[in-house]
C-alpha cells in the first residue's frame, strides 16, 4: 500500500532504510503516515517544521544486557530494551513485554503506536515501550525474580515518575511488576509511582487489572450503538486468554454477549454453551496452565491445536486480544462470510493491513487498537494521579473515569475521521486525533 503523498512516501522509504529488518515497525509507521495525508495537506507546517521527520525517530533507545542465574546455577543472558519514543505531551509511558519474540523492531512498533494511543486518552503521557526476549513461561518464581531484578538494575537509571513510567504487557503481570518495583525502590531508596499495574498493597489502582478489557468493550459498545447494533445477544470470539482477553470476556458477557471461544499460543477452545470465565481465570491467572486444560472440566467444549482456526468459528463480534498480526486476510474473509459485523482490536496491531482493508471494504465495523485498547494506559495514568495524591479511588470511581475516557475517545476519533473526509474510518480518525495534540506540542517547542 503506497502512501498517496510524495513527501510522506519518501519519509517511509527513509524509515525502512534506517531501520532495516523491522517489518512490524514499518507496518505501524506506514499505517499512521497513510492516515495523515489529509492532515499534512491541510497543514503543511508539520512537514516544513520537521515534525513528521522527528515523529518517526525515537528520542532515545536503551538496549542492555540482562544476565541472570537459573535454579541450577546456570547463567543466561537476555536482551533488555526501552524505547523512549516521544515525550512531547508527558513522561514516556508504555508497557514492558517479556516474550521470546521481542527484539528492537517489536519494541519500536509498540512505542510508536503508544504515542498516539496515549495522546488519545486526553491524559498527559508520552509514548514509550520496552521489554526483553526473556520467556517467563516455565520459569520458577525465583528465576523470574532474579531476571526482573537484573533487568531493573540497568533500567532504573533511565526511568522515574516524571521521566518514564513503565507498566505490564505480554508476559509482565502483577508478579513481574512486583519484582521490578521492589528492585527499583531498593536501588533508588524512594517510594514513587514509577511503575503502574502495581499490587493494591503498594500503590496499585483498583480496576487497573480489568481496564484494558473493560475499556475495549466500552469503546466497542459506543461504536455498536452508533450503528444501531449491540453486544446484547451477540456471539463473540476472543483470541488470547491473558489479561486483556479475560476482562474483555467478563465485560462483553456483562453486556449480554455470549463468548464462545478463547485461545493461547498453542490452540483454542470452543464452548458453544458460553465460556466458563471463572474456570479460565483459575487456569490462567492462578494455576498458570494451558487453555487446553479447560476441556477437562468442561467436556462439552472442544480444544483445537493452532491459533488461527479460532476465526473460523461463526460469530457476530470478534475481539482479537492475543498478539500482533494474528488475524490475516484469509481469516478476515472467513469472519466476513460467517456474518461477523464488528471487529475490535484488544491486542496491539492484531489484524494485518490486508485484514483491516477487507473489514473496511466489507462494511464491518472496525475499532483499531490504539483507540480501542487505550483503557489500560488511561487507567495507568489514573494510577499515577492517585500515587501523586497519595490517595486511592474506589473501583467504581476508576471504572467511571475509564468509561468516560473511552466514550470521549470514541467520539473524538469518530469526529476527526469525519472532519478529514473519512467518516466512519476509525483507523484514520484515531491516528489523526492522536497525532494533532502531539504534533502541536512539538511545533510549540521548536526543533528539540
Ligand atoms: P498476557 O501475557 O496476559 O496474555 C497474552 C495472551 O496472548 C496469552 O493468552 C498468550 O498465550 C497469547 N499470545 C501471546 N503471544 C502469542 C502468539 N505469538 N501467538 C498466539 N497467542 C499469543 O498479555 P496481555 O493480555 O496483557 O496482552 C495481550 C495484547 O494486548 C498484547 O498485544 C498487548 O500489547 C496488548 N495490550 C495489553 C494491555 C494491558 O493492559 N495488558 C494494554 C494495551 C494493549 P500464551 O499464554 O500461550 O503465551
Amino acid at each position: 500500500m503506497e502512501i498517496q503523498h510524495g513527501y510522506l512516501e519518501d519519509l517511509m522509504g527513509r524509515v525502512i532504510r534506517r531501520n532495516p529488518a523491522e517489518p512490524e515497525f514499518h507496518q505501524a509507521v506506514r499505517e499512521v503516515l497513510s492516515s495523515l495525508v489529509p492532515v499534512v495537506e491541510a497543514k503543511p507546517v508539520y512537514i516544513k517544521e520537521g515534525v513528521m521527520d522527528c515523529l518517526v525517530e525515537p528520542e532515545r533507545i536503551i538496549k542492555f544486557r540482562v544476565p541472570w542465574e537459573d535454579d541450577q546455577g546456570n547463567v543466561h543472558v537476555n536482551r533488555g530494551f526501552r524505547v523512549q519514543f516521544n515525550s512531547a505531551i508527558g513522561p514516556y509511558k508504555g508497557g514492558l513485554r517479556f516474550h521470546p519474540s521481542v527484539y528492537e523492531g517489536i519494541v519500536k512498533f509498540l512505542g510508536f503506536e503508544q504515542i498516539f494511543k496515549n495522546s488519545l486518552t486526553g491524559l498527559p503521557i508520552g509514548g514509550g515501550k520496552g521489554g526483553s526476549d526473556f520467556d517467563p513461561k516455565g520459569k520458577s518464581d525465583a528465576e523470574v525474580m532474579r531476571f526482573c531484578q537484573s533487568f531493573m538494575t540497568e533500567l532504573f537509571k533511565y526511568i522515574g515518575p516524571d521521566t518514564d513510567v513503565p507498566a505490564g504487557d505480554i508476559g509482565v503481570g502483577s508478579r513481574e511488576i512486583g519484582y521490578l518495583f521492589g528492585q527499583y525502590k531498593r536501588l533508588r531508596n524512594e517510594f514513587t509511582g514509577v511503575l503502574t499495574g502495581k499490587g493494591l498493597a503498594y500503590g496499585g489502582s483498583l480496576a487497573r487489572t480489568e481496564a484494558t478489557g473493560y475499556g475495549l468493550c466500552y469503546f466497542t459498545d459506543n461504536m455498536l450503538r452508533d450503528a444501531s447494533r449491540s453486544f446484547d445477544g451477540a456471539t463473540v470470539v476472543i483470541s488470547g486468554s491473558g489479561n486483556v482477553a479475560i476482562y474483555a470476556c467478563e465485560k462483553a458477557s456483562a453486556f449480554g454477549a455470549k463468548v464462545v471461544a478463547m485461545s493461547d499460543s498453542s490452540g483454542f477452545i470452543h464452548d458453544p454453551d458460553g465460556i466458563d470465565l471463572a474456570l479460565v481465570k483459575r487456569l490462567k491467572e492462578v494455576e498458570r496452565r494451558r487453555i487446553r486444560d479447560y476441556v477437562e472440566a468442561r467436556p462439552s467444549a472442544r480444544y483445537h491445536e493452532g491459533c488461527a482456526g479460532i476465526w473460523q468459528i461463526p460469530c457476530d463480534i470478534a475481539l482479537p486480544c492475543a498478539t500482533q498480526n494474528e488475524l490475516d486476510a484469509a481469516s478476515a474473509k472467513t469472519l466476513i462470510q460467517n456474518g461477523c459485523f464488528a471487529v475490535a482490536e484488544g491486542a496491539n496491531m492484531p489484524c494485518t493491513p490486508e485484514a483491516v482493508e477487507a473489514f473496511q471494504t466489507a462494511g464491518v465495523l472496525f475499532a483499531p487498537a490504539k483507540a480501542a485498547n487505550a483503557g489500560g494506559v488511561a487507567t495507568s495514568a489514573l494510577e499515577m494521579s492517585q500515587n501523586s495524591m497519595r490517595f486511592s479511588w474506589t473501583f467504581e470511581e476508576v471504572d467511571a473515569h475509564l468509561k468516560t475516557i473511552m466514550t470521549d475517545l470514541y467520539h473524538n476519533a469518530s469526529a476527526a475521521a469525519a472532519e478529514y473526509g473519512k467518516p466512519g474510518d476509525l483507523v484514520a480518525g484515531a491516528n489523526i486525533a492522536g497525532f494533532l495534540k502531539v504534533a502541536d506540542a512539538m511545533l510549540a517547542y521548536g526543533l528539540v
